[in-house]
């Protein structure tokens, strides 16, 4: 069930309970701003979610609240999830769905990297 991207942040959201170690996950990386582990319903042969570790509800929430650091160390945080999976080259995709238009449904903002095949187009209509 997509999100209300305005909703306040809710503690028990199930990366907020992955980011406490309340539940596992499969790690793919960890710094002071970010923690980054597999998509347990993968939609590509590489499918990686990258967190920031702070109480951000989406994209939305985070580029207006958050601190430059950060900003900075989690975009930092997802290159270089990126290229340790080897996807620079031939390419990859990131994808932040928002709010209910945009089919987000866990309330904590996080990256989606897809990669390992070719793609397609944009979006499915
Ligand atoms: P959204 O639609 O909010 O952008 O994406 C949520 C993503 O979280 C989905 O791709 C879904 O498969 C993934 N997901 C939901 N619950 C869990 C979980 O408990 N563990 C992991 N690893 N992924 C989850």
């Amino acid at each position: 069930m997509p999100i209300d991207a305005t909703q306040s942040y809710d503690d028990e959201n199930i990366f907020a309970k992955i980011l406490r170690g309340e539940i596992p996950s499969s790690k793919v990386y960890e710094d002071d701003w970010a923690y980054a582990f597999d998509d347990i319903n993968p939609q590509a042969e590489i499918h990686t979610l990258v967190i920031p570790k702070g109480a951000y509800v989406s994209w939305d929430d985070f580029s207006a609240r958050a601190s430059d650091a950060e900003i900075g160390g989690f975009v930092r945080a997802v290159g270089h999830v990126a290229r340790a999976k080897g996807l620079v080259e031939p390419g990859y995709r990131l994808l932040a769905n928002i709010g209910a238009h945009g089919g987000q449904e866990v309330p904590h903002l996080h990256v989606h990297i897809f990669g390992g095949q070719p793609l397609g187009r944009m979006i499915c209509n």
